[in-house]
């Protein structure tokens, strides 16, 4: 197994504290990790900066060749990365290569193509005797911090459009999961010249912490957790970096009385439990209409009752563990807490599964109300929470009253009615009879404390570029 960082083209032992990297389907450690040693996230991010004049003024069409290369080979290790994502994280297998490979390769290739086609106005004589042209150009070195819920994928998210815009990148990866950015650092190693990715490993407060706060370092991009986001911005201040920040999501999921109901069901049972509900976009917040609540209740418990954990490489298993012992007990935790109101009704699971591992059984949490903390909070576990709505004023007013604004989506045979509740749903992106799906040419990204800047789309590849103006006295 590769456990050596990426420091200006070499794969190098981290010479700090060693970390022990588990498997979460039954706690065991898989191999151990030693973290970045100050002098090496120095010696990372002086790498960076030093290739980045070679690599910024790289041909956009060269840059666009390395990465085409760069998905062929994770394609062609799908088997292999999709194994060691699985066992990293305890996510099904099938999961890892049916849905993830595919798309962290895709966007390595929509990138590449965007390098090539950045958009912007048309140069022109705004002065008479003047010409103007507007350029975009790269940032400079970008701290990309990334989280363990999709470790390869949001490493993808990251690489790839601050790569093709022409910026070097140190990457580190999340401390629990880092074995699938390690194997494609050997990858980058081969295809792409020293120092344009360097990849440290660890903790946030030994290594996220000087890697940010590093006085080269122009840009931070960070996927993770409120709490982290505020403290990157904190320290950024300083140095007045620019900063990409998607963060927490709590996505309502407005169900009306006329919407499919067989339909929703097996919507949230796929979309609020993927990955164990450990999805930013996770449909988690469900407000159903009066008239169909009771029944929607009863179906979703008794679907959500039929999801399969189990281990990664069993075909059957529909639902992995938590990634480790202290997510579970946060999880447990606001079922506990929802449980000791006299109102709330557990419809299905609602407490850990017995036996090795971090399982947690999928839960829904029935007759929640909207100052309930089951309903404010991301659990990011595999809970759901459902909250019956009177009328649609009362529906919006609730999925906006909300601290994210991530995700949300809408479920309803009304098209009309969709458009309009759509219109005023306060987040990045709102799904109408569907949720969750993503692709590479549409923004995603939130506000209020969900964050701010774009992955995915046009608007990714603009964040990791700075807007310049060019004019020439005639
Ligand atoms: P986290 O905030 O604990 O950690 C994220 C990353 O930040 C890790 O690599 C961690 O080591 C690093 N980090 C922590 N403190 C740091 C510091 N002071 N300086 C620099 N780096 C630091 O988040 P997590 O638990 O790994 O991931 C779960 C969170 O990520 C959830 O809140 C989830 O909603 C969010 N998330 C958001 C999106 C999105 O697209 N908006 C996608 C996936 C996950």
């Amino acid at each position: 197994m590769q456990t050596k960082l990426l420091l200006n083209g070499q794969l190098v032992a981290g010479e700090g504290d060693v970390l022990d990297i588990l498997n979460p389907v039954n706690g065991e450690v898989v191999c151990q990790v030693g973290e970045a040693s100050e002098s090496q996230v120095d010696a990372a991010v002086r790498a960076a900066d030093a290739a980045f004049d070679g690599w910024s003024q790289t041909a956009p069409k060269d840059r666009a060749m390395l990465l085409l290369r760069l998905a062929d080979k994770i394609e062609a290790h799908a088997g292999e990365l999709a194994g060691l994502e699985s066992l990293n994280c305890g996510k099904p297998y099938s999961a890892a290569l049916n849905d993830e490979i595919p798309a962290i390769a895709d966007v390595f290739r929509f990138f590449a193509g965007a390098s090539r086609c950045l958009p912007g106005s048309a140069a022109g004589e705004y002065l008479p005797g003047f010409t103007s042209m507007l350029r975009r150009d790269p940032v400079g070195v970008v701290a990309s911090i990334a989280p363990w819920n999709y470790p390869l994928m949001m490493a993808a998210w990251k690489l790839a459009p601050a790569l093709a815009a022409g910026n070097c990148v140190v990457l580190k990866p999340s401390e629990q999961t880092p074995l699938t950015a390690l194997r494609v650092a050997e990858f980058l190693a081969e295809l792409l010249p020293a120092g344009v990715v360097n990849i440290v490993c660890g903790r946030g407060p030994t290594v996220g912490s000087p890697l940010v706060e590093h006085a080269l370092v122009r840009m931070v991009s960070l996927t993770g957790s409120v709490g982290t986001g505020k403290a990157i911005i904190r320290s950024a201040a300083d140095s007045v970096k620019r900063l990409h920040m998607e963060l927490g999501g709590k996505a309502p999921v407005i169900v009306f009385d006329d919407a499919d109901l067989a339909d929703v069901v097996a919507g949230i049972r796929t979309f609020g439990f993927y990955n164990a509900g450990q999805d930013c976009t996770a449909a988690c917040r469900i407000y159903a209409g009066k008239k169909i609540y009771d029944n929607f209740v009863a179906d979703l418990a008794s679907a959500v009752s039929t999801l399969k954990t189990g281990q990664q490489h069993d075909p059957a298993t529909e639902l992995g563990p938590l990634i480790s012992a202290s997510q579970r007990e946060r999880v447990s935790g606001f079922v506990e807490r929802a449980k000791a109101s006299p109102h709330i009704r557990i419809a299905t699971g609602g407490g850990p599964v017995a036996g090795h591992g971090f399982f947690y059984q999928p839960t829904v949490v029935a007759n929640a109300q909207q100052d309930d903390e089951i309903v404010r909070s991301e659990v990011f576990g595999p809970v759901v929470s459902v909250t019956p709505f009177s009328d649609a004023e009362e529906a919006i007013r609730w999925a906006n009253d909300s601290e994210y604004g991530l995700a949300s989506s809408v479920w309803t045979r009304d098209v009309s009615r969709a458009a309009r509740v759509a219109a005023r749903l306060q987040y990045g992106c709102t799904w109408v009879n569907t949720h969750f799906m993503l692709c590479s040419e549409m923004p995603h990204g939130g506000f209020k404390q969900s964050g701010y800047g774009k992955d995915l789309s046009m608007y990714g590849l603009e964040d990791y570029t700075v807007a310049r103006h060019i004019m020439i006295k005639h």
